[in-house]
């Protein structure tokens, strides 16, 4: 199949609703200057984005796919699992979700008063202004961090305090993979395992088992095309996404200026998805919605 004149595509985007700088609608306004045909709004644990999102996408006659990206329970390294074309007005949903918000209200002074006791006077109202009434996570603080001249860059706010091995590191309530694919599947959405890189698994062998897991409780498919994916492993999810019959997605994990280093709607500086994905995804959803009711 060509894909050279098919309109391009960007599934995996933050606001300042959860740790990106821009506000939902001028990511999508962004989008739409960048010439994309679609575009999903997938912020951390929270879809508070989403109607501001489709209301700026019907505006400037861009598809917005309503979407989220939930932290799930896992072992080993991180597991997100991203929602696409979410019922977002479902009352179940945002209950769901609200248990999220609570554990991060919960973990955000535990880490702020781990770092005053190391002697860093960082307050909740300085990290709250940072993140501009959004949900407020690490990379907030990691810029409170920086503005307050105790690190020389975010990243390294992440090695020596926030980052999993950080001193100042609390970890929080992470829902198990077979809720956070069934609060998707129950809002109408479809589910899928975002950047696998940071499952810790690199080969076939030992990612193939997780993958049937996570399809056995509803996996839709696997987000192989992302900036941080090496060659190497973006041919190894394609290959185990075919084998499986799994849908392929990507993204560029967009977070405005709080990843600098990241352009919406490009991987590795290349316009790569294309509208195909999304006719996969919503062939996928009807089916499963029409077969499962
Ligand atoms: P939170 O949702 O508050 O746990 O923050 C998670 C976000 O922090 C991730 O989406 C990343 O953008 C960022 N992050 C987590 N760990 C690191 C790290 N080691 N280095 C840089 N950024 C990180
Ligand atoms: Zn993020
Ligand atoms: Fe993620
Ligand atoms: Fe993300």
């Amino acid at each position: 199949m060509t894909t050279r004149n098919m309109p391009f595509i960007d599934l995996h985007t933050h606001s300042n609703a959860s740790d990106g700088t821009l506000p939902p609608r001028e990511v999508v306004r962004l989008a739409k200057e960048r010439g994309l045909m679609a575009l999903a709004l997938t912020d951390h644990d929270t879809i508070d984005g989403l109607a501001q999102a489709v209301a700026a996408g019907k505006e400037l006659d861009l598809e917005v796919i309503p979407g989220v990206e939930i932290s799930a329970k896992y072992f080993n390294g991180s597991m997100h699992i991203l929602g696409y074309f979410l019922d977002y007005g479902s009352e179940l949903l945002a209950q769901r979700l609200a248990v999220l918000k609570q554990a991060r209200k919960d973990r955000n002074p535990q880490i702020i008063a781990k770092l005053k006791a190391r002697g860093i006077p960082i307050t909740m109202e300085q990290v709250e202004q940072i993140s501009g009434g959004g949900q407020v996570g690490r990379p907030h603080i990691a810029r409170a961090l920086y503005e307050a001249g105790q690190v020389r860059s975010i990243q390294e706010a992440f090695d020596i305090y926030l980052g999993n091995n950080g001193v100042a590191y609390v970890s929080k309530f992470r829902f198990p993979p077979e809720e956070a694919i069934a609060m998707i599947r129950d809002a109408q959405g479809i589910a899928v395992l975002a950047h696998p890189f940071t499952l810790g698994l690199h080969t076939a062998e030992t990612l193939r088992p997780l993958l049937k897991d996570l399809m056995n409780l509803g996996l839709a498919g696997v987000e192989c095309y992302c900036p941080e994916h090496s060659p190497n492993e973006e041919a190894l999810y394609l290959s185990l996404v075919r084998e499986l019959g799994l849908l392929v997605t990507g993204g560029s994990d967009f977070h405005g200026d709080n990843k600098p280093e990241v352009s919406l709607g490009r991987i590795n500086c290349q316009p790569r998805l294309t509208y195909d994905l999304v006719t996969a995804m919503k062939a996928w959803r009807e089916k499963a919605l029409g077969g499962g009711g």
